[in-house]
């Protein structure tokens, strides 16, 4: 598989494409970037539809674009159990689409939860990994050797709020202690740069942040 990163500009966030025998979008980003996405995704595909497309959580800047390229490139929507009801049933509120002056469509998604595996074709698949904390259904998705994070962490130590809605301090350090566990080379995270190589360290680093913040915080 090869990962095509689709840079989010402004509040946007990353949308990544893995070029596989089922290809697989994570995330979808927001309304201002559409057009550029649509292009940029368009080459990629070279006349191939989409297997999947997969959120990592309900915010907006993850999920704008989502029906935009449903529409156009077709795959079966999905989003873990505790933040789909949001999307299917377009909740304006808890998606922050009314607080950052956006609207989302109701989706016609498939919930997924823990342990439940992406098919990418040719033997490989994603395996989803619950992370709550920065909403209550946000969730990694692990890769061979790599770990798309959404808005759980960040390279150079980032970690994500958890002062929005549905958002917990405890549990999002403790899920950020379970995937401090997984042995991952690259990290591809929501917003900012990817990692490529001793992704664990990174992880490690916003482990330490989270804890320090709890400490004094
Ligand atoms: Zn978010």
């Amino acid at each position: 598989m090869r990962v095509h990163e689709i840079e989010g500009h402004g509040f946007s966030g990353n949308i990544f494409l893995i070029d596989s025998e089922k290809p697989c979008l994570i995330d979808a980003g927001w309304d201002p970037d559409i057009a550029y996405c649509t292009e940029q995704i368009k080459q990629i595909l070279g006349g191939r539809k989409l297997h999947s497309i997969v959120l990592t959580h309900r915010h907006i800047d993850h999920v704008g674009g989502a029906m935009s390229f449903y529409g156009e490139y077709g795959g079966d929507l999905y989003a873990h159990a505790d933040d789909a009801q949001a999307l299917i049933s377009g909740d304006q509120d808890s998606t922050g689409a009314k607080m950052f002056g956006g609207h989302i469509d109701p989706m016609p998604l498939t919930p997924i939860s823990e342990g439940d595996r992406i098919d990418l074709g040719g033997g490989e698949s994603l395996k989803v990994i619950h992370t709550p904390g920065h909403t209550v259904g946000s969730m990694c998705l692990l890769g061979p050797g790599c770990l798309f994070s959404g808005d759980t962490v960040f390279a150079d130590g980032g970690v994500g709020r958890w002062d929005l809605d549905t958002g917990n301090y405890s549990q999002l350090l403790a899920s950020v202690e379970k995937i401090s566990e997984l042995d991952v080379e690259s990290l591809f995270p929501g917003h900012g740069p990817s990692v490529e190589g001793n992704a664990a360290a990174h992880i490690g680093l916003s482990l330490r942040h989270l804890r320090l913040i709890g400490r004094y915080g």
